[in-house]
């Protein structure tokens, strides 16, 4: 196969990076994300099936697309998915593979689904003696892992999440460490009132695991409106609540992952710090690299923007190669040159069709 260059979209952003929502449905009620318990997800029949989602990213790495995320809602619900993921690495050109998740079924016993990630197989029954899920990513391809964790209190925890997981979480983080993926990164979302307290004691867990944590602001992606100035605390106050404890944090441009992190150093430690300010920081989106494809099928440019291209209904019209390649630069050629997060606030995207 040919490989092409990175596209590149009307303002000199370079797209290298594809995120893929695999499913928006999730075991948690995370408040910020999908409060309400009872959801309302999408037929079936309207969520692209395995074939289908393997095929747009066979295109969508011919077309410089090199690194790739698997997402949800929460990835690890789907039937399925390790085979998907397998048939996924198999992908030539494709150069780092990661998966976001909350974490709660990292631990989980996990044989062979049995079904090459195919939908319709049932998965095969688990045994205690069978490797983790996490052990399984590792072997089926997967480098990086980003793993959600708002807090370590276990009541906190609930009333974040509207579950009892938090043990299970941290049994996910140990075993994806004991899976020994190259890259494991937590993430907490920063909510005014909730993750004050909890600043330290993150930064602590990551620092004793040598994990790397990030702080993210709260952004406008929810089933319902969830961002106002009750709830909203900025990276910037939270660096600061950090450095009031620990001293002056030093800023390491020099330092960068795939995303728009900015991280600092913490005083007399090696540890790193991330902070993602995508409401307060005005250069959010200078070096933005992502596509994100929605399990339903929709080509979407930008994260906080509500533009989105229907490319399931391109397939199932009979798209060749080539005119998926086409719609792909179609989508390219809109990328606005920054998000609207900031001028035009609307409630009732939702992150888990959106593919965070
Ligand atoms: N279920 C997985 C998880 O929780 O990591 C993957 C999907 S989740 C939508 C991806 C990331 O988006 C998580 O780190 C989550 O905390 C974050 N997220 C969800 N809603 C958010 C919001 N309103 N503002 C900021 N981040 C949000
Ligand atoms: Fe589920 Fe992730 Fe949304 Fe929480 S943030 S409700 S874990 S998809």
């Amino acid at each position: 196969m040919e490989f092409m260059m990175e596209m590149e979209d009307r303002y000199g952003h370079r797209l290298s990076y594809l995120r893929v929502s695999v499913t928006d449905r999730c075991n948690e009620r995370c408040r910020y994300c999908m409060p309400d318990e009872e959801q309302v997800w999408f037929p079936r029949a309207e969520v692209l099936t395995y074939e289908e989602l393997e095929r747009v990213v066979r295109v969508a790495v011919g077309l410089g697309m090199r690194k790739l995320r698997v997402t949800g809602g929460e990835p690890l619900v789907r039937r399925g998915v390790v085979g998907f993921i397998e048939r996924l690495a198999r992908i030539e050109g494709l150069s780092d593979l990661g998966l976001s998740t909350n974490g709660t079924l990292l631990a989980r016993p996990c044989v062979a689904d049995g079904d090459g990630g195919r939908d319709e197989a049932p998965a095969a029954p688990a045994s205690a003696r069978a490797p983790t899920t996490a052990r399984r990513l590792v072997a089926a391809g997967v480098r990086s892992v980003n793993i959600s964790i708002d807090t370590l209190d276990r009541a906190g925890y609930r009333a974040m999440t509207g579950r009892d997981y938090l043990p299970r979480v941290l049994e996910g983080i140990d075993a994806a460490i004991d899976a020994g993926f190259p890259s494991i990164k937590l993430n907490a979302v920063l909510l005014r009132g909730q993750s004050e307290a909890q600043l330290l004691p993150l930064i602590r867990f990551a620092g004793q695991r040598g994990l790397l944590l990030r702080f993210i602001e709260l952004m406008p992606v929810s089933t319902r409106e969830v961002l106002d100035d009750d709830v909203f605390l900025s990276a910037g106050r939270a660096r600061r609540l950090v450095e009031q404890e620990l001293g002056p944090l030093t800023p390491r441009t020099d330092f960068r992952t795939n995303g728009p992190a900015s991280y600092h150093q913490l005083p007399d430690s090696e540890q790193l710090v991330g902070f993602i300010g995508a409401m307060t920081d005005h250069h959010f989106c200078d070096r933005c690299n992502k596509l994100r494809l929605t399990c339903d099928g929709k080509l979407r440019p930008c994260l906080g923007s509500w533009l989105e291209f229907d490319l399931r209904e391109r397939l199932r019209a009979g798209a060749d190669d080539e005119e998926i390649a086409a719609f792909f630069r179609m989508v390219v050629d809109r990328k606005p040159e920054q998000h609207d997060f900031r001028d035009a606030y609307q409630p009732g995207r939702r992150m888990v069709a959106i593919g965070g």
